[in-house]
C-alpha cells in the first residue's frame, strides 16, 4: 500500500477530503478517531498536520502528500516534486507592517529589523535575496499581535482576504508567494514504475473531478429548425448531442458540456432561440 498524508485538521483538511472522496477515494477508517485509513485498492491515508506534511513526504514515510504549497517552499526539500495544483486553500504569504509604519516595501527595512514568523526558511531566503539582513522572531501562529507587543516590526504571514491584517492594525507592504494546496510526492519513490503509475492514477481521478466542477452539463429542447444557430451557442468540444424528441419532428433535444461560469449567458441565448425545458447538472467527473 502506498501512503498519502492528508492533513487531519484545519483549513485544507475538508477540501482535501472532499476532493479524494468524489473522485472515488474515501477513506475507510477501521476505528473512530484512526488516524490511518484504507483509501480505494492501492493507498493507506495517514491523518497529519499539514505543516508535517512535506517533511513527512521527503523522508518517504509517506510516499504522497496534501498540502499548502507555502509549507512545501518552507520544507525546502529536494525529494519533494509536486504533482498538481488542486486550486483550492487559496492566499498568499505577505510583509506587512503596521500601519502607522513609514515602510513601503520589503527593500526598504532597516539592517537588523525583527520579523515575526512561522515561515522562517521562506523569510530569511526572500530577505537575503533582496540584501536585507533581518533577525527572524520565530512564532507558531498569532503573528499579527507581535508588533503591537514590541517583540517584532514586521510580519510575514498568510493572508487571503487580508481582513485579519487589517483589523489588527496591519498594512501589506510586500507578496513572497502565491500559495494553494498541492499534491505532492517522494522523487525517489517516483522512480519505481508501480508507485509512477499509481501516482497517474492518482492525480488523473482527481483532475478529473477539478476538471468536472468547472463545467456543466446543460440539456435543452430546441426548434429543429434552428439548429445550426443552436450549434453556435453551444460548440463544445465536438459540438452539441442532438437526440430526436418523439414528436413531429419540430423539437430536438440538444446536450453539451459548457463552462460553469457561461451557464447563464447560454441558458439566456438558448432563450432567444427558443428554447424550452433547460436542464443544467452538475459533472462528477470528466476526462479529456
Ligand atoms: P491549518 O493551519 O492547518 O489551518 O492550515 C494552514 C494552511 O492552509 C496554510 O499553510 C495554507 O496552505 C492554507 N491557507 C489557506 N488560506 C489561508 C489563510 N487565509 N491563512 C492561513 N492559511 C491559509
Amino acid at each position: 500500500m502506498l501512503r498519502i498524508a492528508i492533513p487531519n485538521k484545519g483549513r485544507l483538511s475538508e477540501q482535501a477530503l472532499e476532493l479524494l472522496e468524489t473522485a472515488g477515494l474515501k477513506p475507510e477508517f477501521r476505528a473512530d478517531r484512526a488516524l490511518v485509513a484504507r483509501l480505494g485498492d492501492s493507498f493507506q491515508a495517514i491523518f497529519v498536520r499539514a505543516q508535517d506534511i512535506p517533511e513527512f513526504v521527503a523522508d518517504g514515510a509517506a510516499e504522497f502528500g496534501i498540502t499548502g504549497s507555502d509549507l512545501v517552499e518552507e520544507a525546502h526539500r529536494d525529494e519533494i516534486t509536486e504533482l498538481l495544483d488542486l486550486g483550492f486553500g487559496k492566499c498568499r504569504l505577505v510583509v506587512a507592517a503596521r500601519d502607522e509604519s513609514s515602510l513601503k516595501a520589503p527593500g526598504d527595512l532597516a539592517p537588523g529589523t525583527r520579523v515575526a514568523t512561522s515561515f522562517p526558511g521562506i523569510a530569511r531566503r526572500f530577505f537575503q535575496e533582496l540584501g536585507v539582513e533581518i533577525q527572524v522572531v520565530p512564532v507558531s501562529g498569532a503573528a499579527e499581535i507581535a508588533p503591537h507587543l514590541g517583540v517584532a516590526d514586521i510580519i510575514v504571514d498568510l493572508t487571503s482576504t487580508g481582513s485579519t491584517l487589517r483589523v489588527n492594525g496591519l498594512r501589506e507592504i510586500g507578496t513572497i508567494l502565491h500559495s494553494s494546496a498541492r499534491i505532492i510526492a517522494n522523487g525517489e519513490a517516483l522512480n519505481v514504475e508501480e508507485t509512477r503509475r499509481s501516482a497517474t492514477e492518482l492525480t488523473n481521478a482527481v483532475e478529473s473531478v477539478l476538471r468536472a466542477s468547472r463545467k456543466r452539463y446543460l440539456m435543452a429542447n430546441v426548434p429543429r429548425a434552428k439548429l445550426d444557430e443552436v450549434r453556435s451557442v453551444l460548440p463544445g468540444i465536438s459540438g452539441p448531442t442532438i437526440v430526436d424528441v418523439l414528436d413531429q419532428g419540430t423539437w430536438v433535444a440538444a446536450h453539451a458540456v459548457v463552462e460553469a461560469d457561461q451557464v447563464y449567458q447560454t441558458i439566456t441565448r438558448l432563450k432567444e432561440l427558443g428554447a424550452e425545458g433547460i436542464l443544467v447538472t452538475r459533472i462528477e467527473r470528466l476526462m479529456p
